[in-house]
């Protein structure tokens, strides 16, 4: 440490001088903290939602409770999405089959909350089965399922209870609440790319979180989910997200407050 007071005050100049050329010694034994500092790109300003759970501002909301204008039927995309909205809620209508986003998306994070019926009835795979497909690949269950299902004190086969990529994932932890509470997912989903031959470039990766817990972490998926056999990828763009309407005949189960933030 050099002490400046030190100094006769005709040698000051040269005393600030060595002063100088000890602290770029300094720096250039420590490195210049500068070299790493980052300015530009500047981050969007994002405004997020009066609570937590509430769409931020640069949300696209797919479910605000009052209509399903952003969602159609899969089984004719023609067609309007004939499930039922009363009191802000969105419940499944079984014979109505699964509805998708009119909107395609890539990578994007998703807010989405279900509740299982109180009255629920069934048992395993036939007690509140529902799900949300990450990427709709076509009609019926094609693409990639996040379980819905109460699991709450149901079990089953563990990479099929709620929460798990389904038949490919288990999920870390069961976060479930009692059937008649609302349970909530937020999700960040990164779709796969595919080379012009087909193939895998990157695979889909995604991360899920239930009522705050984390149940998925960045998991790399195999494929396609697939009810029989082992899953695989077929190439594919831009997907809608669906819902799925299962056909075990335990009570329909119900959604709100879904948004979607492409990335
Ligand atoms: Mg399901």
């Amino acid at each position: 440490m050099l002490r400046i007071a030190c100094y006769p005050k005709k040698n000051m100049m040269l005393a600030v001088l060595m002063l100088l050329t000890a602290t770029q010694w300094t720096l250039a034994q420590k490195g210049d903290p500068k070299l790493t500092e980052v300015y530009s790109p500047v981050p969007p300003v994002v405004t997020p939602g009066k609570s937590c759970g509430d769409a931020p501002s640069d949300a696209i909301v797919l479910f605000d409770g009052s209509n399903l204008d952003k969602w159609r039927s899969v089984k004719d995309t023609m067609q309007a999405a004939g499930w039922t909205v009363k009191d802000g809620i969105l419940t499944v209508n079984k014979s109505a089959g699964n509805i998708e986003t009119k909107q395609s998306f890539m990578d994007y994070q998703l807010h989405i909350e279900w509740r299982i019926p109180e009255n629920i009835t069934g048992s395993g795979q036939a007690r509140g089965n529902s799900g949300i497909f990450l990427a709709s690949t076509g009609a019926g269950d094609g693409g990639y399922e996040l379980q819905v299902l109460d699991s709450y004190n149901n079990p089953t086969y563990v990479n099929g209870q709620a929460g798990s990529i389904y038949k490919q994932s288990i999920p870390l932890a069961n976060a479930n609440r009692k059937p008649g509470e609302w349970q909530v997912y937020d999700i960040a989903w990164s779709a796969p790319r595919f080379n012009d031959d087909g193939s895998v470039k990157t695979p889909a990766k995604v991360t899920v979180f239930l009522n705050g817990v984390l149940l998925q972490n960045n998991y790399e998926l195999k494929g396609q989910t697939l009810y029989i056999g082992q899953p695989f990828y077929k190439k594919h763009g831009a997907s809608p997200i669906k819902l799925q309407a299962h056909g075990d005949p335990s009570e329909p189960i119900s959604y709100r407050n879904i948004w979607v933030r492409p990335s």
